[in-house]
């Protein structure tokens, strides 16, 4: 029987250390969504499925496995949602394959009280180990009862459930703290392939992700036969108010600014800080009109915005923006960005504060 329920824990841990891979892209450990709960549910119910598959023959009807173990984990992850699907999952698994017996039907009242009540703590305990504790004295309480009406032999019965206490509670907290550490793993994962692609101070794109999204998007273009519009964006005498206010004063305006083009843009468009305070905006299938109407629009809400350093002390900022347009006013994308550039310039050269159209036709 140690031999069978070790080759359950050893299910238990491979399933576990596998389906992390599928929640790599999702955040579990804060508010997981009800589309995330659906499918730990989902996933933790194909793991009690599989435990019980391997289970322990006991007798002919009676089967021991450690399937509480995943009703456990979908609560302690997903709270009262998922351990309801995992429950419903195993329930019609048992009844389907198992056949219907008095150790079925045991077996079926079990899971059920065990999704119940793992739900319930869940919801009043708050840090995850206490769930987990408090999980665990009842799922022995739930299993002592079950084998107390199923098995009359009490000697053998107290060896079952000698073996059975010790497996589960080692079992159990192994995988606990093993999910847990998966669940750190791809917090820390996210965070980093963020912080990666993401602008620290404005949370827009880097100029990293800024170039990887230019290189598809500009192959799209291609490809669909549209129009790609780039707006490059650079504030004017930023030195100065970082010299006059400070640096701080200075991160304060380039936020804002990031807020401003938010707001100003289309939910498609591609904002990103290329660096200091330089922005671009990809405006995908956007007419050469559109894009200068775009661009002078950004253009006049920052000229016309207070930007507060300070609870009391507003000034106004202005920035110069260059435009370059394809296929409208050049024949190479590949040169968008240098020729927005240069607009960008000939914007600061005749006085700034104002928008400047590439013209290469
Ligand atoms: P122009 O009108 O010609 O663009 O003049 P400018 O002063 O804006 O341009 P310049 O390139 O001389 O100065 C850019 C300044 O931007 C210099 C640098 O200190 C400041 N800067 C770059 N990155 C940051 C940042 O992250 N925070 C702050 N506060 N300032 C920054
Ligand atoms: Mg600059
Ligand atoms: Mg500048």
């Amino acid at each position: 029987m140690i031999v069978d329920l070790f080759i359950n824990a050893c299910i238990l841990i491979t399933f576990t250390s596998v389906s992390h891979n599928f929640v790599i892209n999702k955040n579990i450990s804060k508010n997981p969504s009800i589309s995330l709960k659906i499918s730990i549910g989902a996933c933790c119910g194909s793991l009690g499925i599989l435990l019980m598959f391997f289970g322990v023959h006991i007798t002919s009807t009676i089967v021991t496995d450690f399937r509480t173990v995943p009703i456990m984990l979908s609560a302690i992850f997903g709270g009262v949602i998922p351990p309801i699907i995992t429950v419903i999952m195993m329930c019609f698994f048992r009844t389907l394959y198992f056949g219907i017996s008095k150790a079925a039907v045991v077996s079926i009242i079990a899971t059920m009280f065990s999704g119940i009540g793992f739900g319930v703590i869940s919801v009043i305990k708050k840090t995850r180990r206490d769930k987990w504790i408090y999980s665990v004295i009842y799922s022995n309480l739930v299993s002592t009862i079950s084998y107390i009406i199923l098995i009359k032999d009490r000697i053998f019965l107290l060896k079952l459930l000698l073996v059975y206490y010790i497996g589960i509670s080692f079992v159990s907290y192994f995988v606990y703290r093993y999910t847990e550490y998966l669940c750190e793993l791809v917090e820390f994962y996210n965070r980093l392939r963020n912080e990666a692609t993401t602008d620290f101070l404005t949370g827009l794109n880097n100029v990293r992700q800024f170039d990887k999204i230019f290189n598809s998007v500009s192959k799209q273009t291609i490809k669909d036969g549209k129009n790609l519009s780039l707006l490059y964006l650079d504030i004017d005498y930023f030195k100065k108010i970082n010299d006059t206010y400070g640096h701080i004063a200075g991160d304060t305006i380039l936020k804002n600014i990031a807020d401003i083009l938010r707001n100003t843009c289309r939910e498609i468009d591609i904002i990103s800080r290329n660096g200091g305070e330089e922005f671009t905006v990809l405006l995908l299938d956007c007419s050469a009109s559109n894009a200068v109407r775009i661009a002078e629009r950004i253009r006049r809400n920052v000229e016309v915005n207070k930007f507060y350093i300070s609870d009391k002390v507003s000034i106004y900022v202005t920035v110069s923006i260059g435009v370059s347009m394809y296929p409208g006013k050049t024949n190479n994308i590949d040169m968008l960005l240098e020729n927005a550039d240069l607009a960008l310039y000939e914007a600061k050269r005749t006085g700034r504060n104002k928008v400047m159209v590439y013209n290469n036709k």
